[in-house]
C-alpha cells in the first residue's frame, strides 16, 4: 500500500441536513488543510446521485471523493410508520458492511474515520484498520454537551425529576435544558432510542476527537464545560474541536425563478419561510402561516410540502427535486391574492442562495443547525418555530440567549400557533423597532463567525490541529510499514 498524503474518510448518515454538512467539512479540510478526502453516503430516499452532483458541482474538488454506498432495504426490519431517527439508526447499521468493504478495498486508506452522530457504530471498523476515529457533531456545543452527560445522569433525575415532574435537566457548566426544550430521545426510558441514544452518548465521549459545528465566541460556556471534565464525571474524554461555522458555501448561481423573482425585490423586504429538509406542519397549521403571512403584507417565499397531522418530521426521508406539484392544502385563492407578494415554492428552494440573497430581511426557521448557521452567516434576523430533534434547545439559545430571534410564547409542536400571532412575528422581525437589536447582534456573530473561520481563527486552528494529527499518525505507519 502507498501512503502519500494524509487521506480522511467522512461517513455521513441518511438526509440532506446530514449530508450538506459532512460536505461542506470535507470541502473545507481539502480547500484549507490539503488532506484528501473520502465522503460515503449512506444512501436514503432523498439523496440520488443527481442530488450529490448538485452538491459538488456548487463546489467542484479534484481531492474530494464521494462514494454512495448501495441502498440497504430495511423494510423487513422496521415497519413504515417507525419514526425518522429508528430508520435512520437501522439504515447505518445496515450499512456498515458495504462501508467496511469499501475501506478494505481502497488503494490509499484513510488515515482517520469521521462520523456523524449517527455513524458511531462505525468506529469498530476504524480500530480495525488502525485508522483515528472523530465524531463530528452537526450541531452546537449545548447539545453535544447534553449528548455526552446523558449516560452519566442519575436515572432517577433524567427520568423522575426531568421527564415526569418536568424539572429542568442540569448540565455542568451549561444551560439547562427545560422539560419544553427536551429531546424526544429522554422521553420514554422503554424506547429502544432511549438505550440507543445513551448509548451514542458514551461511545463519542472514545473517540480520538470531537468536532463540533461551533465557534468559541458563540458558545464559550459549553466549551469551556466540555473541556474542564466535569461532565463526564472524570471519566477519560477526547478533545474537543469547535470548528464552525461550516455554513454552505455557494458555487456559480444556476438560473432560477425564484433567485429571479428576488432580483427583483427591494433590499431586505423578503422573510424566507422554510422548515428544514424535513420539517412538516398539520394542514390547520399551514392555513394559520399561510394567513398569517398574507395578513402581516410583507414579502416572503415559502417553501411548503404537503401537510402531516401527527409527524413533524415526515418528510424526511422523501423530500424530492421541488417539482411544482399541487398546493390545495392552503386557503381558497391564497396563491392569487398573494401573487407578486409571495412565492410558495414546493419541496425544496436553493436555501443557501436565497439567504445570501440582498433582499432576504428574515428567515423563518424551524432552527435546524445548518439553517440557523445559514442564517446568522448572512446576519439574518430570525422568527424560531423548533419542530423536532435539538430544535427547540436551538430556537432557545437563539432567542433567549444570543437574541437573534423572536419565537412564539408557546410551542408550535404543542399547539396551533395562530394567524395573528404569526403576523405579529413577522412583523416584529421586518419592520419594528426590535428589528434593530436583533440586527446588530445577528451582525456581531457573523463577523464572529467569519474571523473563527479565517487563517489563524480559532475554528480554522482546530481543523489544523485535526490535518496534524493526521499527518503524525501518516507519519507512524509509514515508519510501521518500513519497520
Ligand atoms: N435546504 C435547502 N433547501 C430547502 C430545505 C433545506 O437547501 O428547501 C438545506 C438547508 O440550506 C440546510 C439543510 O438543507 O443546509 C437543512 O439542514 P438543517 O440542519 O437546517 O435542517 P434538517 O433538514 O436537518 O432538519
Amino acid at each position: 500500500m502507498q501512503i502519500t498524503k494524509p487521506h480522511a474518510a467522512l461517513l455521513a448518515s441518511p438526509g440532506m441536513g446530514h449530508l450538506i454538512p459532512v460536505l461542506e467539512l470535507g470541502n473545507r479540510l481539502v480547500n484549507h488543510h490539503n488532506l484528501h478526502i473520502t465522503v460515503f453516503v449512506v444512501a436514503a430516499s432523498d439523496i440520488t446521485t443527481e442530488k450529490i452532483s448538485q452538491l459538488l458541482d456548487s463546489s467542484p474538488n479534484d481531492h474530494l471523493d464521494v462514494m454512495l454506498l448501495p441502498s440497504v432495504d430495511i423494510s423487513g426490519i422496521v415497519d413504515p410508520d417507525t419514526n425518522m431517527v429508528t430508520k435512520i439508526v437501522v439504515t447505518m447499521h445496515e450499512s456498515l458492511p458495504a462501508l467496511r468493504s469499501a475501506i478494505s478495498g481502497m488503494k490509499i486508506r484513510p488515515t482517520a474515520l469521521i462520523v456523524d452522530l449517527f455513524g458511531t457504530g462505525a468506529m469498530p471498523i476504524a480500530d480495525e484498520f488502525e485508522m483515528l476515529k472523530y465524531v463530528f457533531i452537526a450541531s452546537n456545543a449545548w447539545f453535544l454537551a447534553t449528548t455526552i452527560y446523558a449516560p452519566f445522569v442519575d436515572k432517577k433525575v433524567l427520568d423522575d425529576e426531568h421527564v415526569d415532574q418536568k424539572k429542568p435537566l442540569k448540565i455542568p457548566g451549561c444551560s439547562s435544558v427545560r422539560f419544553e426544550d427536551t429531546l424526544e430521545a429522554f422521553l420514554d426510558s422503554n424506547d429502544p432510542l432511549y438505550h440507543g441514544y445513551l448509548s451514542v452518548g458514551r461511545e463519542i465521549s472514545t473517540a480520538d476527537g470531537i468536532l463540533v459545528n461551533t465557534w468559541e465566541d458563540l458558545e464559550p460556556k459549553s466549551l469551556r464545560a466540555l473541556r474542564d471534565g466535569k461532565l463526564l464525571g472524570g471519566v477519560a474524554k477526547a478533545p474537543v474541536y469547535p470548528i464552525g461555522p461550516l455554513a454552505r458555501t455557494v458555487g456559480p448561481v444556476s438560473e432560477n425563478r425564484v433567485l429571479e423573482w428576488l432580483d427583483m425585490q427591494p433590499s431586505e423586504s423578503v422573510i424566507y419561510v422554510s422548515f428544514g429538509s424535513g420539517g412538516t406542519l398539520s394542514s390547520k397549521q399551514m392555513i394559520e402561516l399561510a394567513w398569517g403571512l398574507e395578513l402581516s403584507q410583507q414579502r416572503f417565499i415559502w417553501v411548503v410540502r404537503p401537510p402531516l397531522e401527527n409527524d413533524v418530521s415526515g418528510s424526511f426521508f422523501t423530500v424530492g427535486n421541488g417539482s411544482m406539484g399541487t398546493v390545495d392544502y392552503l386557503p381558497d385563492g391564497f396563491l392569487n391574492r398573494i401573487h407578486n407578494v409571495g412565492l410558495v415554492v414546493p419541496m425544496w428552494a436553493p436555501q443557501a442562495q436565497i439567504l445570501e440573497h440582498p433582499s432576504i430581511g428574515a428567515f423563518l426557521s424551524h432552527c435546524g443547525w445548518n439553517s440557523t448557521l445559514e442564517s446568522i452567516t448572512n446576519g439574518i434576523p430570525m422568527i424560531a418555530w423548533p419542530l423536532y430533534a435539538e430544535q427547540k434547545m436551538n430556537a432557545t439559545m437563539l432567542t433567549e440567549e444570543l437574541k437573534v430571534s423572536v419565537r412564539s410564547k408557546e410551542l408550535p409542536t404543542e399547539r396551533i400557533v395562530e394567524r395573528q400571532e404569526i403576523e405579529m412575528m413577522v412583523r416584529k422581525v421586518m419592520l419594528d423597532n426590535e428589528r434593530l437589536g436583533i440586527k446588530n447582534k445577528v451582525k456581531e456573530l457573523k463577523t464572529s463567525a467569519l474571523k473563527a473561520s479565517s487563517k489563524g481563527g480559532s475554528s480554522y486552528n482546530s481543523l489544523s490541529q485535526l490535518t496534524q494529527d493526521c499527518e503524525n499518525r501518516l507519519q507512524c505507519l509509514k515508519v510501521k510499514a518500513q519497520g
